[in-house]
C-alpha cells in the first residue's frame, strides 16, 4: 500500500473521446482529521458517463471539474480513524469523494453502507446511482405499465440491464441493444429479456428494431442517442413514451450533432419524451431499496461489473466507457481489501 495519497487531476479539458494525457497521476501527503474528522481509505471508485459532461468549462446541473484539481465521483470506503463525530473505524462509507485514495471528512454528505448482503461495490452500481437512474426513469418519467414493449439501448449496462430486469418483472416485453455478441447472450441467456442485437452488426437499426417489435415500441429508454434515437422514433407507438435517461455516443462530439431527422414523429404519433437527472429523485432513495431488497431477496436480478484495479488506470477505465469495454457497472478498485 502507498504511504502517500494517490489522486487523479484533470489537466487539460479534453477535445473529442479524453486520452489519458489528460489527466495526471498525483501524489499527496495522506491527509490528518482533525476534531471531528474521519480519515476514510478509498476501496472502490465509480468512473461514470455523466463525468464526460463535467470535463466541458459549461454550466450544466452539476458544476465543470477543476483543471489541476483532483477528479470527483462516486466512492466506498472504510474509515480508517475517527476523531469524533457519527461514524466509527471500520464503517464503511459511500461519499463523492472518488478519484484519490485517501480523504478527510467532517462525515456530511457521507453515507453509511450495510456490507452484509452485497458487497460493497454494489452501492455504486446496482444499488446505487445507476439502479436509482433506472428505477426513476422507468417507473416515474416512463411510468412503464403491465404488458407494454419496451426498447431499451445500452442494455448490458450499470443503467441498462436494470432497466431491462425490471421491466421483466412489470410483465413487459423487452428488446437491447448492445455492442458486443458476447453482451447479446447474457442478455438473452441470463437476464432473459425477449429480445436484443449488436447494434453493430447493423445496417438498418430501425428494420432490426421492427424485426423484433412488429407492433412498435411503446416505451424506448433511451441511453445513447444518435442512431438509435432515430430508429426508436421511427417504431415508436402512438402515446409512446421516451425516457431521456442519456446519450454517450454525444459526449464527446466535436460538432453540434444532428438531432433526429425524423423528430416530427413526436407530433403525429402524440408522443412523450422526458429527461431527467437522477439526483432530482433522492426521495425516491427509500422506496428503490425497499423493491430492490425484495428483487434480489428473491433471486431475480443479475448484474455484472468490470472491475479495474489502480487508481492509475482510472482514467483508461473511464476512456473504455466509450468504448464499450465495460460490461456492466465500470469500477476501479483503489485501495485494498476491506479490514474486518
Ligand atoms: P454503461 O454501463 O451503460 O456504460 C456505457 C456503455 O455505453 C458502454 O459500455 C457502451 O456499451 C455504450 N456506448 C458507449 N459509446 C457508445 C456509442 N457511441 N454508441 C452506442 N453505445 C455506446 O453506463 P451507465 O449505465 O452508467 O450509463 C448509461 C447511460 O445513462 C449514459 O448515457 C449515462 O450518461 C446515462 N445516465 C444518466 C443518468 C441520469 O440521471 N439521467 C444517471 C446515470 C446514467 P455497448 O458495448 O453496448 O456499446
Amino acid at each position: 500500500m502507498s504511504e502517500l495519497n494517490r489522486e487523479i487531476h484533470l489537466i487539460n479539458r479534453p477535445f473529442g473521446l479524453p486520452n489519458e494525457n489528460d489527466f495526471k497521476l498525483v501524489e499527496t501527503p495522506i491527509p490528518e482529521p482533525t476534531d471531528g474528522e474521519i480519515l476514510v481509505r478509498n476501496i472502490y471508485m465509480s468512473v461514470d458517463p455523466y463525468m464526460r459532461g463535467r470535463m466541458y468549462d459549461s454550466e450544466s446541473y452539476t458544476p465543470p471539474f477543476q483543471l489541476d484539481k483532483p477528479l470527483y465521483g462516486g466512492c466506498v470506503g472504510q474509515v480508517l480513524e475517527t476523531k469524533g463525530g457519527k461514524f466509527q473505524q471500520g464503517d464503511y462509507v459511500l461519499s463523492g469523494l472518488g478519484w484519490r485514495e485517501y480523504f478527510v471528512s467532517n462525515g456530511s454528505n457521507l453515507t453509511k453502507i450495510n456490507p452484509a448482503n452485497t458487497p460493497i461495490q454494489t452501492y455504486l452500481g446496482i444499488l446505487g446511482m445507476p439502479g436509482l437512474a433506472a428505477y426513476v426513469g422507468l417507473l416515474d418519467i416512463g411510468q412503464l405499465g403491465e404488458n407494454e414493449t419496451i426498447f431499451v439501448s445500452a442494455a448490458s449496462g450499470a443503467v441498462g440491464s436494470l432497466v431491462c430486469q425490471i421491466a421483466k418483472i412489470k410483465g413487459c416485453r423487452v428488446l437491447g441493444s448492445a455492442g458486443s455478441d458476447k453482451k447479446v447472450t447474457w442478455l438473452l441467456d441470463e437476464v432473459g429479456i425477449d429480445a436484443a442485437f449488436n447494434y453493430k452488426k447493423v445496417d438498418n437499426l430501425r428494420v432490426e428494431i421492427a424485426k423484433h417489435c412488429p407492433e412498435g415500441i411503446d416505451v424506448y429508454f433511451e441511453n445513447v442517442g444518435g442512431a438509435h434515437l432515430e430508429a426508436a422514433l421511427g417504431h415508436m407507438n402512438v402515446f409512446g413514451r421516451i425516457i431521456m435517461c442519456g446519450m454517450i455516443s454525444q459526449y464527446n462530439a466535436t460538432q453540434p450533432p444532428l438531432g433526429p431527422r425524423n423528430l416530427a414523429l413526436v407530433i403525429t404519433k402524440r408522443l412523450t419524451m422526458e429527461g431527467f437527472i437522477v439526483s432530482d429523485h433522492n426521495d425516491r432513495r427509500q422506496d428503490f431499496m425497499i423493491d430492490m431488497g425484495k428483487w434480489l431477496a428473491a433471486d431475480k436480478l443479475k448484474w455484472k461489473e468490470t472491475i479495474v484495479e489502480g487508481i492509475e488506470n482510472a482514467p483508461s477505465a473511464f476512456i473504455g466507457l466509450f468504448k464499450g469495454e465495460n460490461f456492466g457497472k465500470m469500477l476501479v478498485k483503489i485501495g485494498p481489501d476491506p479490514v474486518r
